[in-house]
């Protein structure tokens, strides 16, 4: 069996690998701010890079023909630091692309801020595992020439205020679309990873009419960019999409970018809202989960908003145990994530037996970090994510009491916890520090809750490898979808959680996991994870036969779509390459009446 992508990718990080297959061929141009391509690289910050870097390593494996930019973030997002009241500091992410990766050997000229700036580009190949490359650009303006405010507009990911944001993503839509035609690629299909991207539209435009300036494009030219591509918005959160200010769009862009899109109807109250540029010029717009679909179809009614659920790359998050009974049992499994399904022919403690080196991995992890010794016949719950208030990660804490109790009725209770909140984030950095205080107070010999320090690629493998129970408690709807808990599922960890994102399609109750309804009031919504956590979840982990079952079920039949060999799948039927009946219906408006989205508006 081939090694895992990530692997292979992380060892040829050094040596330069020229092409070795004609890179214009490549049709599909995939888009996003953020890219996780490797352990070691600091391109991406949560679930959004993640994503992204687990579609190329599917586009990989399967053989499709993509090429992705994005932006080279040379200082990374951030590396967290916790002192022991929980307080939060971070500190830059150097790294060298120099004495990392290949040159693109391509630069480029773009005008921001009316005056020039050149961009170069760093080379990372995405390795399948039967060696299919998936070529990615990180653009840099880091070039000597360019002004120096300039040359730092490519070094913090979701860095600075919105004018240093804009110029990003200036960067990313202008930069990247003209780098790929300096490069010689012509991409039919352009997709957008969120509303980052939008701003390649409009570089999509300039190319058509050039050398002719802008002014002259027509709606004709509006229509066939509109035809070339594809939008995937990624929150319900209204902060979540980007938002401009006229001045400052004139300001970055320059009069003649500006005046195009004010004339093609691509503000939004008088603002740059890179969702609706983005909307404005998409043929085919979807959601990340069937739920966030509608949502976001209620949110954009004058739009036709589809649905594709997110999945994870499997060989990148299953764990090394898992793979090595799977490349035994499921050989096929590595290009064709359908064969999880044959996990039933397994016996269910042959499954429950390759759980438990990750468990102990990940104890070892905690006492390396920590000094503490965790019990791995204990319950062990996990709880993971970006720190966002609509997350509640303090949902489980909600009564300091009720969980002690129920930590010395079944017999003693872990919790693994872990987060960043963004730099300017306060109120996050806040919600960090009471986790502590509460734990803290807690800690008794039968309660035990940990929070980790710097949550990343590692320590959520780690954590989702090694956990019995992956805990999730957002405020619905605003989970679009989370990613973290397919990642545990395909581990055979079920999911305790609120019914929201990936979670409405993947719970089977005590088959895969336990649902928690939601409900107006925070309190009795806790109340509902303890009764589940003491009536449901504790009595099936107490009966060893019946949980190797459940750990079975969670990868027999969410491993089997929850995959992003299954998203991408779909989105070269449905979004890339579609029947052309089915352009034809997205221009009609369905609108869909769910009752819950009222929240939103
Ligand atoms: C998977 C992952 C995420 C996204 O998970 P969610 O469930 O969407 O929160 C974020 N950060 C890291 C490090 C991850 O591995």
């Amino acid at each position: 069996m081939s090694p895992a992508p990530t692997n292979r990718s992380q060892s040829q990080q050094t040596q330069p690998s020229p092409a070795s297959f004609d890179i214009t061929a490549r049709k599909i141009a995939y888009f996003s701010m953020e890219i996780a391509l490797a352990k070691a690289l600091p391109t991406y910050s949560g679930g959004l890079g993640m994503l992204a870097g687990d579609t190329l390593r599917s586009a990989a494996d399967t053989g499709v023909p993509l090429v992705a930019i994005s932006l080279v973030h040379r200082r990374g997002y951030f590396e967290q630091h916790l002192d022991s009241h929980g307080q939060q500091t971070e500190s830059d992410v150097v790294w060298s692309p120099e004495t990392t990766l290949p040159s693109a050997n391509q630069t480029i000229t773009i005008t921001l801020q009316n005056r020039e700036i050149t961009l170069r580009a760093w080379r990372f190949d995405v390795i399948g595992h039967t060696g299919h490359i998936i070529p990615v650009f990180l653009l840099d303006a880091d070039v000597e020439g360019n002004d120096p405010w300039d040359r730092r507009l490519t070094d913090h990911l979701y860095g600075g205020d919105t004018y240093y944001r804009l110029c990003q993503e200036a960067i990313l839509g202008l930069g990247g679309i003209h780098l790929l035609h300096a490069l010689g690629m012509q991409p039919e299909v352009c997709h957008m990873n969120e509303g980052h991207a939008a701003l390649l539209s409009i570089a999509l435009l300039e190319s058509r009419v050039a050398p002719s300036p802008l002014s002259t494009a027509t709606d004709a030219d509006a229509e066939a960019v509109k035809q070339q591509c594809i939008f995937t918005t990624h929150t319900p959160v209204p902060a979540g999409h980007d938002k401009f200010g006229l001045d400052q769009m004139r300001q970055i862009l320059g009069a003649d970018r500006s005046s195009t899109i004010e004339r093609f109807g691509a503000l939004h109250n008088d603002l740059l809202n890179m969702t609706y540029l983005a909307l404005r010029f998409s043929r085919y717009v979807n959601g990340v989960a069937m739920l966030h679909g509608k949502v976001s179809q209620q949110m954009f009614p004058e739009y036709t908003v589809h649905s594709i659920t997110n999945g994870v790359h499997a060989a990148t998050w299953l764990s090394q145990p898992f793979q090595k009974l799977l490349d035994k049992e499921v050989p096929e499994w590595r290009h064709d994530n359908q064969y999880f399904k044959s996990v039933y022919g397994i016996e269910p403690e042959a499954i429950e037996a390759t759980h438990l080196p990750s468990k102990l991995r990940l104890f070892q992890t905690v006492k390396q970090r920590t000094g503490l010794d965790l019990d791995p016949h204990v319950l062990t719950l996990g709880f993971a994510r970006r720190v966002a208030t609509y997350k509640r990660a303090s949902l489980i804490l909600h009564s300091p009491e009720r969980l002690i109790e129920i930590a010395n009725r079944i017999g003693g209770l872990q919790i693994l916890m872990a987060g960043k909140a963004h730099p300017a984030d306060n109120a996050g950095k806040g919600l960090i520090r009471d986790i502590f205080t509460t734990a803290a107070k807690l800690e008794s010999s039968k309660l035990r809750i940990l929070y980790l320090e710097n949550y990343d690629w590692d320590l959520g493998e780690q954590l989702t490898n090694g956990v019995d129970v992956w805990l999730n408690t957002p405020l619905r709807p605003y989970e679009a979808s989370g990613t973290s808990g397919m990642k545990a599922a395909l581990n055979g960890v079920p999911s305790l959680s609120v019914l929201d994102g990936w979670w409405v399609e993947g719970c089977a109750e005590n088959i895969t996991g336990w649902a928690i309804e939601n409900s107006e009031d925070e309190a009795v919504e806790a109340e509902r994870v303890y009764h589940k956590l003491e009536y449901s979840v504790a009595p099936a982990f107490a009966d060893k036969a019946q949980w190797a079952r459940i750990r079975r079920h969670c990868i027999a039949i969410n491993g089997t779509f929850f995959n992003t060999h299954r998203m991408l799948g779909q989105y070269v039927s449905n979004a890339y390459y579609p029947p052309s009946a089915s352009i034809a219906a997205s221009n009609q408006v369905v609108v869909d009446d769910e009752a819950h989205v009222s929240v939103l508006v």
